[in-house]
């Protein structure tokens, strides 16, 4: 019975049930006795006993008395056991390094640890009571924290990177996981436990993947961009279309008028984006100059709608302090279902037809066709074909001679990459280089380029000067300047890097900068294809050049009249002035070449001289052509 938590007594030690206790107790005179069993979590751990020597002491009120103690004693050695307990795990918790907050259903703080306080540099006192929100960056965007609360209202766990804002204004990321908690009594509470994971973030340099918002124009950034719209596929049964915008005309604006004006006229694009487009489209700024909107509707006439809304964004110049600055644009639109159901397949599609309306002229507007995939298959075999000739090492160089217009005499040459694959079959680079430069590749090719180029000039003993092409992107990486840096003078003295205009123009102090800093190298730079990047002649001034190549379109136009011969004579005597030699290139003809040498070109390149050769044969011609 004792077992069972029941109390036994007896008000007659004689009564039977006591056995051979009976005798011990009545030798005592103790007439009234009681057992009282103890439990700690259901297990039998003492038992009380209560005597008297009063008859009838213990009655039916007694026992009931009784009863509340045995139901109290319990209750408080199990709490006295778990408070033990309680006091090592909030110990624990508090000491942890570990992210660990509560809050009640409303998101209001009742409890951080130490971590919290050494994260975010608010103290205890300044969080407890507050809301949650005390730490948003704005970086995530609204629909973020919907879904978070949505899951959590479920009462289910929710696990996501979080930005927060620490008290001094600066980012940290919390690798974060939000379970809900329901007491018995109804009352709901929120366990936050995660790991500031900021170094890693920033380690592994993606924080800008963790930002949500373009900080310019406040829309999306292409994460963000990319991931709401994707949410939204999921979901979404009507026609939808994806359109790309592209300022056309946006390296000029920041070349003539300044990168400050660049970016006014950018934030007013994203604001008239967001005046034209429905609250419900997903707008951001994914690129430099690019926007993306993606617009459901219900039917097939918002074809027109869009076009509408498109151009009406770009109707208006935009007016800045007492200039008006026309912007043009180009747009590329793809529609779901038709061209794609997913994010990835929608963008490529859209990118297409942008590349197609870049490529017409501007404010045009292309919407997707399967023809603009016969062209972006041939970017995908370039690409495949771009890595066949990494792995298997099939880049040459084609070099092609240039020289003194004075007296024809070989100045150098440029090198021009093919691939050649194994049965001989030569690829030219207007089939894969616009691929390559944009791919992840370029890095590894170019380092290829460098090294064997600056080989050749060694094997051409450091008499013969050598021009590589270099991609913009590649300007402000460090892999050129890696490999040059260990390089000896006198070879890097033979060495040009060709870089085209058109990637020249964009920041001019950071293009200065890089330019310098290859020059100090030892390095030659050459402009290249001048004439067609609409660039600036303020530009050309400040930036370290030592080489301008006139592009072909203009050599070949030259002798078609007066004023066309004119501006290859302006361009000429400009870079005399600034003390930048002048190369003509695509020359095909004696007659080019005349009028070129009469006008003061310094350096002639083109077919009628040479023709990019092999490796082989540029071997041979600076042997026979050139006094070693
Ligand atoms: P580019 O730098 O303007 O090179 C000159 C191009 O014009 C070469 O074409 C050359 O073969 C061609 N050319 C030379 N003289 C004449 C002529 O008298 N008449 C005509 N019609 N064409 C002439 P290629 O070799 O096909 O190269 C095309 C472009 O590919 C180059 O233009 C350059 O932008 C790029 N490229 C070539 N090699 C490399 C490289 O190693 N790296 C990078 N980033 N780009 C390269
Ligand atoms: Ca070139
Ligand atoms: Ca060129």
């Amino acid at each position: 019975k004792l077992r069972q938590g029941g109390i036994i007594y007896t008000q007659d030690v004689l009564d039977n049930q006591l056995e051979n206790l009976s005798e011990l107790l009545n030798e005592k005179n103790l007439t009234s006795v009681f057992f009282m069993p103890v439990f700690k979590k259901d297990k039998l751990i003492a038992i009380i006993v209560g005597l008297s020597k009063e008859i009838n002491f213990i009655n039916e009120k007694y026992i009931d008395i009784l009863e509340q103690i045995k139901l109290d004693l319990n209750f408080a050695l199990e709490k006295l056991e778990n408070e033990a307990t309680l006091k090592l795990v909030s110990e624990a918790i508090e000491r942890s390094s570990e992210w660990f907050l509560i809050t009640d259903e409303d998101g209001v703080i009742l409890y951080v640890n130490d971590a919290v306080e050494k994260i975010s540099g608010y103290s205890k006192e300044e969080l407890i009571g507050k809301k949650t929100n005390i730490f948003r960056s704005y970086e995530q965007p609204i629909k973020f924290y919907k879904k978070l609360w949505e899951t959590i209202k479920k009462g289910e766990d929710f696990a996501a990177i979080f930005v927060n804002r620490r008290k001094d204004g600066s980012l940290f990321y919390l690798n974060l996981l939000i379970h809900p908690v329901k007491l018995p009594s109804g009352k709901v509470y929120y366990i936050a436990i995660g790991r500031d994971i900021t170094n890693e973030i920033h380690l592994t340099s993606e924080v800008e993947k963790y930002k949500f918002y373009d900080p310019l124009t406040e829309l999306y950034n292409m994460y963000a961009f990319s991931l709401d719209v994707a949410e939204y596929l999921k979901h979404i049964k009507s026609k939808a279309f994806l359109i790309l915008i592209d300022i056309y005309n946006m390296a000029y604006i920041n070349n003539v008028f300044g990168i400050s004006v660049g970016n006014y006229a950018l934030k007013e694009v994203g604001k008239r984006i967001l005046k034209e487009f429905d609250e419900e489209d997903i707008k951001g700024r994914i690129g430099g100059d690019e926007f993306g909107i993606f617009v459901s509707s219900q039917s097939r006439e918002d074809f027109a709608t869009i076009i509408d809304k498109i151009n009406r964004i770009f109707d208006e110049p935009i007016k800045i302090q007492d200039k008006e600055i026309k912007i043009y644009f180009s747009a590329g639109v793809s529609s779901f279902p038709d061209d794609g159901k997913n994010f990835q397949t929608l963008y490529k599609k859209a990118t297409i037809a942008l590349s197609e309306a870049k490529k017409t002229g501007k404010n045009i507007i292309k919407f997707f066709n399967p023809s603009m995939e016969e062209k972006a298959k041939n970017v995908l075999e370039a690409e495949e074909l771009i890595e066949k000739a990494l792995r298997e090492e099939l880049f040459v160089f084609h070099y092609q001679p240039y020289f003194d217009t004075e007296n024809i005499s070989l100045k150098g040459f440029e090198a021009l990459v093919r691939i050649q694959n194994k049965s001989g079959k030569i690829y030219y680079p207007n089939v894969f280089i616009d691929v390559l430069e944009k791919s992840k590749f370029i890095e590894d090719f170019e380092r290829w380029a460098l090294k064997k180029a600056l080989q050749k000039i060694k094997e051409w003993d450091n008499k013969i000067y050598l021009s590589v092409n270099i991609s913009g992107k590649s300007l402000h990486s460090r892999h050129i300047q890696e490999i040059l840096k260990k390089e000896d003078k006198e070879t890097l003295k033979k060495l040009t890097l060709e870089i085209t205009e058109r990637e020249l123009i964009g920041n001019i102090d950071l293009t200065k900068e890089a330019l310098s800093n290859l020059r100090n190298l030892g390095v030659r730079i050459a402009i290249d294809d001048f004439g067609t990047g609409y660039s600036s002649l303020s530009y050309l001034e400040s930036l370290p050049l030592d080489v301008l190549k006139i592009d072909i379109s203009f050599v070949r136009q030259m002798l078609e009249g007066k004023r066309k011969k004119a501006m290859v004579e302006v361009i000429i005597s400009l870079a005399k002035k600034l003390d930048i030699k002048s190369l003509a290139e695509g020359v095909e003809t004696k007659e080019q070449l005349e009028t070129l040498k009469d006008m003061g070109c310094n350096f002639i390149q083109g077919y009628f001289l040479g023709k990019p050769m092999p490796e082989s044969d540029a071997d041979e011609f600076v042997k026979g052509k050139c006094e070693l």
